[in-house]
């Protein structure tokens, strides 16, 4: 047994060193702190509590939200040679027997338990007989009642500060913002401990916003060209939409899962679990997709809808690229993402419940928020981790606006036509009808109302459509034109209309593009055997220099090692990255080593999986030379 932290980083991890302030989490929580810990996602939390929990007399307990995910997590850390149990509502009388025995007989390091169960006085009473090293508190934004994830049982745990006064407490979250942070600490009693805030720059993501025209094709032309073979998210609004998008992709040769709270528990066990196994699956999710999966070859997140706030984008979009390899952060969206999400804020609550006019203003200013992120002609980075509080002195060099700065074009005279062809038909149209007026189109609608005889009929001849819904969407979110709140999707004008139609004010507009060469980073991903040298290209350069080219021999190892993982990893039962990272395989291809004693020094091999699949590993190497 290792007895300081990085010894026990370098031999049970396999890392050669911290990152950011995990060392310094470990020793406050180890010196009997509380504190709470804010980090991305993927940033690595889970390692701030296991390390304490290590070098602590006792049990680590950790309370989590995810029932679902408790077995993959014991797995996970039981292939690390650490002993682990779970307790939650899924486990038989006698196994839960079991796990109450070890832990009284000081035989686990760590114990995952659901709130509700540790809340239950027979746990309670369990805890006071037994050595508790410390307490986690995973996902701690539960605890929040404005966060989309409030969960009740979470206010209780407060009743740990005064039940164990002497065992430390650790919260940890991805959800940063002020309000989520102050609320954190009051109700889970924590204002005495300290807070570490993380870097919440995620830089192997690349973050893209593109404008929706016809948003399944955009779709399914970004995974064709950038992600064949390869394991993502799409995010969708509503759970049928998640089903017609999977069914979609499944339509046109991509394997795809829908997931939403809607399906059936056996259903959503199935999905994530093929989710995690599984190579190149897509899953098709509302937002009850997600916390906690820390599958880290996620290569993509897409949104086909607009999210409510940044904080839940950046959530969502942390769970792409864990691995630290190249992921593509997606967002596709248009004026009609504004209307429905207009519509959701001012909807009236269902019967009864009254209005509450505050949470009301909020999501109106997460909308506000959030458009301003999807408009915004600057680095895409900066702005996002600005809204954390973080400066970024220098744009980025991997979000859209930095790769391919945004054109702008004099809008003055088109946004005139489009502000007074609103005023023409009686402020009351959306902008398919005011796009309709302003190229002639003939709907039936058009010729019905007589706006074919209005002055603004035909005068619109510059712009496509695509080009006119991109002008009359950056007029709604600079604030020009206002949606009904009937959420309808009827354009007005605005105060600030004004002087842009009276000749007072220029204009200048985005020119977005519908089709965009990718750079480096993506394309070139055809079938089968190009896919996989991609995808062995990416990795096996990933801790070396740019120019750095893996040679035949190089990645046919890694394939090979990848096929062998596979192996392994279906017969312990677990997901592959379970058993190595593919940057671990990476490494292990590009440097080949050949006794025991090298194959540590690779980053992510510790003892104990050098013990369990050293040998198999190295054989693996050897076969190559022989
Ligand atoms: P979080 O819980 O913050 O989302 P995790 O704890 O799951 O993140 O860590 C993300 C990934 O980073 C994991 O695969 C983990 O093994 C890895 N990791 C964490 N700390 C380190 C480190 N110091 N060096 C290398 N890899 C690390
Ligand atoms: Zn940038």
């Amino acid at each position: 047994m290792q007895h300081t932290a990085l010894g026990i980083l370098n031999t049970t991890y396999g890392y050669p060193a911290f990152r950011g302030h995990q060392a310094a989490v470990i020793d406050h929580l180890t010196a009997g702190g509380d504190a709470l810990l804010l980090m991305p996602t993927g940033g690595g939390k889970s390692l701030c509590y296991q390390i304490p929990a290590l070098l602590r007399e006792g049990a680590g307990v950790i309370v989590s939200p995810l029932i679902a995910l408790m077995q993959d997590q014991v797995g996970a850390v039981r292939q690390l040679g650490l002993r682990a149990a779970f307790l939650n509502s899924t486990l038989t009388l006698s196994e839960a027997a079991r796990v109450e025995h070890d832990l009284l007989h000081g035989e686990l390091d760590l114990l995952y338990v659901a709130p509700e169960r540790l809340l239950q006085p027979r746990t309670l009473e369990l805890l006071d007989r037994s050595t508790i090293a410390l307490f986690a508190i995973d996902e701690a934004h539960c605890v929040s009642q404005w966060g989309h994830d409030f969960r009740p049982e979470y206010l209780q745990l407060a009743v740990l500060a005064e039940r164990y006064p002497g065992i430390p407490r650790l919260a940890c979250t991805a959800t940063a913002d002020e309000r989520t942070r102050a609320e954190i600490l009051a109700n889970l009693r924590l204002e005495g401990g300290h807070t570490f805030i993380g870097g919440f720059d995620r830089p192997n993501i690349r973050y893209r916003v593109v404008a929706k025209d016809d948003p399944r094709k955009q779709l399914l032309k970004f995974l064709r060209d950038e992600h064949a073979g390869d394991a993502g998210i799409v995010y969708c609004l509503a759970r049928k939409k998640t089903e017609e998008t999977a069914a979609f992709l499944e339509q046109h040769g991509i394997a795809a899962v829908p997931y939403h709270a809607g399906l059936d528990a056996t259903t959503r066990r199935l999905h994530q679990e093929r989710f995690l196994n599984e190579d190149g699956l897509i899953v098709c999710a509302t937002i009850a997709f997600g916390m906690g999966i820390d599958k880290p070859d996620v290569r993509f997140v897409a949104h086909l809808d607009l999210p409510k706030s940044i904080e839940g984008y950046y959530q969502e979009t942390g769970r792409a690229g864990r691995d630290g390899l190249p992921a593509n952060a997606w967002l596709c969206y248009g004026l009609q993402d504004v209307v429905m999400l207009r519509k959701l804020i001012d909807a009236p609550p269902p019967d009864g419940i009254e209005v509450d006019e505050m949470h009301r203003r909020r999501g109106a200013q997460q909308l506000d928020t959030m458009l301003g992120y999807c408009e915004v002609t600057a680095c895409r980075r900066q702005r996002l981790l600005a809204h954390f509080g973080e400066v970024m002195p220098e744009p980025c060099g991997n979000c859209d606006t930095c790769l391919w700065p945004p054109e702008t074009f004099d809008a003055t005279v088109v946004a005139q036509k489009a502000l007074s062809c609103v005023a023409r038909t009686g402020q009351r149209f959306g902008a398919q009808h005011i796009i309709e007026v302003l190229r002639g189109g003939a709907a039936e609608r058009v010729l019905r109302l007589g706006h074919d005889k209005l002055s603004t009929y035909g005068i619109g001849g510059e712009l496509d459509v695509f080009g006119w819904r991109s002008v009359m969407r950056q007029l709604v979110a600079g604030g020009f034109l206002a949606l009904d709140p009937e959420g309808y999707g009827g354009l007005r004008l605005t105060a600030a209309a004004g002087p842009v139609l009276r000749g007072e004010q220029q204009l200048h507009l985005r020119r977005d593009v519908l089709e965009r060469a990718v750079g480096a980073g993506g394309g070139g991903a055809g079938k089968g055997a190009a896919r996989k040298a991609r995808r062995a290209a990416i990795a096996l350069a990933a801790d070396v220099d740019d120019t750095f080219e893996p040679d035949a021999a190089m990645t046919a190892l890694f394939e090979r090692l990848r096929a062998l993982r596979k192996r392994l990893a279906s017969e312990a039962g677990v997901p592959p990255y379970v058993i190595f990272h593919d940057r671990t395989l990476a490494e292990m291809a590009r440097r080949r080593p050949t006794s025991e004693a090298a194959l540590l020094g690779i980053s992510g091999v510790g003892q104990a999986k050098l013990e369990r699949y050293g040998e198999a590993f190295l054989a693996e190497m050897r076969g190559e030379e022989g």
